[in-house]
């Protein structure tokens, strides 16, 4: 395909600015394996007596915020910790279907740290750092032994050993799963120890919250404000540092595979108070998920990767063939991962087997009444191992495919296609999980950190639970350690405080008065339609200036047309609705810009410009070899870009191959 190669010194004048020297990761000095170790030697401590003088915000109670909350609790700071919903176990983390991943090498394998890390660094398309992957992997053993602890009820063997099985991007066996409910089972063990310490009157829960601002007092994070969504109060919380685990944005798109309410709002805030914002380009889009099947969707559902372990993904060889699946036979099946990608087969990468779906779509040999699916086959693993075993493992994901199409997964294939999934952008931060506000640290899906350009299955639980459990306890403490005794208390009627609940106050009495005549939903539909067709799965630099001048646009019409029913002082989801909406507006234009700018395929980020002549990414290392930090400078404004060079020291940057 010929595309015009993008004008640099337009770009640079037209849709950003570029920082003139390198944003510093602060990586510790020393051998990869005792990088962490170096660094928890470095930094400063806070004596037993002395954490519970300190006061710790942690907004977001999925995996990452609870087990934070509860960590830095049980060490004896004071915690108040923050979600939207009425209670920390409705947090999305609760969907997480297949399975977390870590190196105990129980299926004796070949498993180990050092492949872990290297799956992740590679899965990542070489656009991660590499200590933070290092100690992701290191770390991981110890969040199966905590989990087990809690009583995770976790899949084991006839023996009694934990069981493990396989996903994307891995030639051995390292996934530990709670059948297809690994994500509620987590939670349900993190929400426990977080209980333990609300009845220890160490956290204090403060549910159906909306954090609408950060406040920072002289380049040093302070506090939030947020709306009690109940009765439109807005509050003031103060404390001596933020822990932000707020989850992802994939909502931008409109239709994914997240839950409802997930939202860019929080980190947005801070985004405008001055934290970074890294790679918000870099998207996942599953491709196993129940295909789009109407205008009036509004939600999609992921069938787990988990089932690509007895799974065959295939499409018929001829595109007018218009039998059912259970009668075009074995030599009419095209098993297109399997031939492409031999080595890996069904096991291959979310982005690699999402892009080779949509080829097949794009081809004429999608399957269905839409053509837009492929079909995922359990004939073979049900012939080999009885439909109870494939019960046993996947009987929930079953149940839901059935329950949605009216179709029996047992004895027809289930029709599949890609849906956005997950957002390895976010929040800079840097290797102690601090942003670029000093005291606002960031976890989980909410931070950029550790997947690169594309997360490899089973390790987003991996990583929250990382921060939560094993990281941030650790490097809070440093900037507590530094900042703390310093830090007096800061009352509502200081300036800093009285601007930021005025701005929150006027953001959403502003949103109020607009009274035009379009819902937030179908505003926020269209701004789906502009990211799916031109920010999606294929991207253009023609399509995605467009994206960025229609977002503009878009947002204009929210500001002038939007209605938004009922009042702003009683619980009012329209209205949150509607203030999530704007914040997404303000992003998505960020977002095309970042991917506009990035001159090269990588992971998620596939720009049609930049592939080979079998369609696989094309990265530019000479050049875009680094984490893409975007610094705020008002709306509409070009953003500042900061470069943080990506170094690979340990693993060679090589052609991602999984042939
Ligand atoms: C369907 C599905 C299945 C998945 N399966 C897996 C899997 O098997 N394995 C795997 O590793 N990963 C999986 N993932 C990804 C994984 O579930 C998420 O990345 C992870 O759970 C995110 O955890 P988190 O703690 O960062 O955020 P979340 O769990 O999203 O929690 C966010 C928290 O922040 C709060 N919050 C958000 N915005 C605000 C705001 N503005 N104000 C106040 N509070 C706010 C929410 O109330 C919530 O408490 C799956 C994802 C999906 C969508």
């Amino acid at each position: 395909m010929n595309h015009p190669p993008v004008d640099v010194d337009e770009g640079v004048s037209g849709m950003f600015k570029v920082a003139d020297s390198p944003l510093d990761g602060r990586v510790p000095d020393g051998p990869i394996a005792d990088k962490w170790d170096n660094r928890k030697n470095e930094l400063k401590l806070v004596s037993p007596n002395n954490k519970r003088k300190y006061e710790v915000i942690v907004v977001g109670t999925g995996l990452a915020g609870a087990s934070a909350a509860a960590s830095l609790a049980e060490m004896g700071y004071n915690v108040k910790a923050f979600c939207f919903q009425d209670s920390p176990r409705r947090a999305h983390s609760i969907a997480a279907q297949g399975g977390i991943n870590a190196a105990k090498n129980y299926p004796n394998d070949g498993d180990s740290i050092w492949r872990l890390f290297y799956d992740t660094v590679k899965g990542g398309d070489y656009r991660a750092r590499e200590s933070n992957v290092y100690r992701l992997a290191s770390v991981s053993g110890n969040i199966i032994d905590q989990c087990v602890a809690q009583g995770v009820p976790f899949a084991r063997e006839y023996g009694g050993t934990l069981a493990n099985r396989t996903f994307g991007g891995a030639q051995v066996s390292r996934t530990f799963y709670a059948r297809g409910q690994t994500g509620q089972q987590l939670l349900l063990g993190a929400y426990s120890s977080l209980m333990r310490q609300v009845s220890a009157g160490k956290v204090t829960l403060m549910p159906r919250r909306e954090m609408m601002d950060l406040i920072v007092d002289e380049g040093v994070t302070r506090g939030i404000v947020c709306r009690n969504l109940k009765t439109g109060e807005m509050e003031a919380h103060t404390g001596h540092a933020v822990v932000l685990a707020t989850g992802g944005y994939g909502n931008v798109f409109y239709l994914s595979t997240n839950a409802k309410g997930c939202n860019v709002t929080a980190a947005w805030r801070c985004h405008r108070r001055g934290a970074y914002f890294a790679n918000p380009c870099y998207t996942q889009i599953h491709p196993t998920c129940i295909p789009v099947s109407g205008d009036y969707q509004s939600k999609l559902t992921l069938m787990s990767e988990s089932l690509r372990n007895d799974g065959r993904v295939w499409v018929p060889k001829s595109a007018d063939d218009t039998r059912a699946p259970n009668e075009i036979t074995e030599d009419d099946r095209d098993y297109y991962l399997e031939r492409r990608y031999p080595a890996f087969g069904n096991m291959v990468p979310r982005d690699v087997a999402s892009r080779a779906a949509k080829e097949r779509c794009d081809a004429g040999f999608g399957v269905g009444e839409t053509k837009q699916a492929v079909y995922l086959d359990f004939k073979h693993a049900i012939e080999r191992d009885g439909e109870d075993a494939i019960r046993s493992k996947y009987g929930n994901l079953f149940h839901m495919y059935e329950k949605i199409t009216a179709e029996n997964p047992y004895q027809v294939p289930m029709r599949i296609y890609p849906a956005v999934h997950y957002t390895m952008g976010g929040l800079w931060v840097d290797y102690n999980l601090e942003s670029s506000v000093p005291g606002l640290f960031v976890l989980g899906e909410a931070n950029f950190s550790d997947h690169g350009a594309n997360r490899l299955g089973a390790s987003a639980l991996m990583q929250g639970l990382a921060d939560g459990y094993f990281v941030l306890p650790y490097t809070v403490g440093d900037h507590i350690g530094k900042h703390g005794s310093s830090l007096k208390p800061l009352g509502n009627d200081h300036p800093v405080v009285q601007e930021a609940l005025e701005s929150a106050t006027s953001r959403v009495n502003s949103i109020l008065a607009v009274n035009g005549t379009k819902s937030p939903d179908s505003i926020h539909r269209q701004l789906g339609q502009i990211m799916w067709d031109k920010c999606g799965m294929a991207r253009t630099a023609a399509g995605l200036k467009q994206a960025a001048e229609e977002i503009r646009a878009l947002r204009d019409v929210f500001w002038n047309e939007v209605k938004v029913l009922g009042s702003g002082d009683s619980f009012n989801q329209n209205l949150e609705h509607a203030g999530r909406l704007a914040d997404f507006l303000e992003f998505a234009e960020l977002f095309a810009t970042d991917a506009w700018h990035r001159e090269e395929s990588c992971g998620g980020h596939f720009r049609e410009e930049h592939q080979t002549e079998d369609n696989e990414a094309r990265r530019d290392d000479e050049k875009f070899c680094y984490a893409a930090a975007w610094e705020f400078q008002g709306v509409g404004e070009q953003p500042m870009l900061h470069k943080e060079p990506m170094e690979f020291n340990e693993v060679a940057l090589s052609t991602r191959s999984y042939k």
